[in-house]
């Protein structure tokens, strides 16, 4: 047995299997790389799901975290923490609004969001007690709490984990007339994913996230963006909303890179009239806003703008898009933004789980996502000569 059998035998006789994971014991990261049990170096284009844009261990991150590890790590929302305050600052500021709330998960933030909406629809827009309905989409991701679960349209993900409560409509991703039909006045928030990454990459029709804004401001509805996977670079904006002018969200939802491939940080922003409705103790989390998750978090955020990688993604997502042009009749179609590709594999082809394994021998880390989909998402901090070895061993595998 080598050393990685070993661990995976050990780790499998303990661990729920809820995950299917790569044959493979990572053990060490730098940047876009990462080594396994036995030494062997990959190119991570899973990035923890889009949580590592910055690269794995990115030094200025490290530092933040090393700093204020030696001085302070949690103190709880009871009192007041120094770290706080300059991260929230920054993140409103990039962020072009008034308020935030964090918290430290993906899932958390959602569930947030969704209070926060239910809370504005009631006290702000004077829906009935108890009416309040949030529109979602079909295919949506945005975590796995059971209120998350019961919004799924996936089987896999919700079968057996209800019963699940009212309160959610469910339309088409992408299809403007079925969210116009959807509102009602009891409408308090339509909450989307500006790409459906989990779903496959799937992309909305152009003009769609301007238009639902649109709607939702006529109507008084909440447009509350789940940007957790998509923000903060990854599609060559620092938010994915910033491909259409005039998309701007009510309520933005971060998560993942926020906490700089080292913390789980995630965050709800929005304007002070919506975030204002929330009183001391109608919310809360104990590890949300601790003052090691604010210093990584801010220092998270400095590194994306000062290294300018959202710029980077969208320039070295257009190159490897080029170099990936020449891919064989396996290739159905290549999709995304900036440095979040889906490449939808041809069913002849198999499967993309089968692709991914074989890409691992090559030695790329990259993710099925549902049965044809192959996700390319590296580091936002990766070069062109990692991108053209990269297209080389996609060839070699796909071509
Ligand atoms: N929303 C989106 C769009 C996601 O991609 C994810 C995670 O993949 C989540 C929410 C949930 O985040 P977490 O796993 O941190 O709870």
């Amino acid at each position: 047995m080598t050393r990685s059998e070993s661990i995976i035998a050990a780790t499998e006789a303990v661990s729920a299997q809820n995950y299917a994971p790569l044959p493979v014991v990572i053990t060490r990261g730098e940047g876009v790389w990462v080594w396994d049990a036995e030494g062997r170096r990959y190119l991570d284009c899973i990035s923890a799901y889009s949580s590592l844009n910055q690269g794995h261990r990115h030094p200025r991150i490290i530092a933040a975290l090393i700093e204020q590890a030696s001085r302070l790590t949690l103190t709880s929302r009871a009192v007041h923490n120094d770290q706080l305050g300059p991260f929230l600052e920054r993140l409103c500021e990039l962020c072009g609004s008034d308020m935030a709330l964090p918290m430290n998960t993906g899932a958390e933030a959602v569930e947030t969001a969704i209070k926060l909406s239910r809370k504005w629809a009631y006290r702000r827009k004077g829906v009935p007690p108890d009416h309040a309905e949030i529109i979602v989409c079909r295919n949506n991701f945005h975590g796995r709490t059971t209120t998350l679960a019961g919004i799924s349209t996936e089987p896999r993900y919700r079968a057996d984990f209800g019963p699940y409560g009212p309160g959610f409509r469910c339309i088409e991703f992408g299809d403007i007339e079925q969210l116009r039909r959807a509102i009602t006045p009891c409408t308090a928030a339509f909450l989307v994913e500006p790409i459906q990454a989990e779903a496959g990459i799937r992309m909305p029709p152009s003009g769609y996230l301007r238009e639902a804004r649109h709607s939702c401001r006529e109507n008084e509805v909440l447009f509350a963006l789940d940007e957790i996977q998509t923000g903060l670079g990854r599609t060559g904006r620092l938010f994915a909303h910033e491909h259409e002018a005039g998309a701007e969200p009510d309520l933005l939802i971060l998560g993942k890179a926020l906490g700089g491939g080292v913390y789980p940080v995630s965050a709800v922003i929005g304007r002070r009239s919506i975030m204002d409705v929330l009183e001391p103790g109608e919310h809360g989390s104990t590890f949300g806003g601790n003052p090691l998750a604010a210093a990584v978090a801010r220092a998270a955020l400095d590194v994306l703008v000062t290294e300018q990688l959202s710029e980077r993604a969208a320039r070295h997502g257009d190159y490897l898009r080029r170099q990936l042009g020449t891919l064989g009749p396996a290739v159905r179609e290549i999709r995304g933004r900036g440095l979040l590709l889906g490449i939808e594999i041809t069913p002849a082809a198999g499967t993309a789980r089968a692709i991914c394994e074989q890409l691992l021998v090559r030695g790329v880390l990259a993710k099925d996502t549902h049965e044809q989909v192959i996700r390319i998402a590296p580091p936002l901090v990766i070069g062109e000569t990692e991108l053209d070895w990269l297209a080389t061993q996609l060839s070699a595998v796909l071509g």
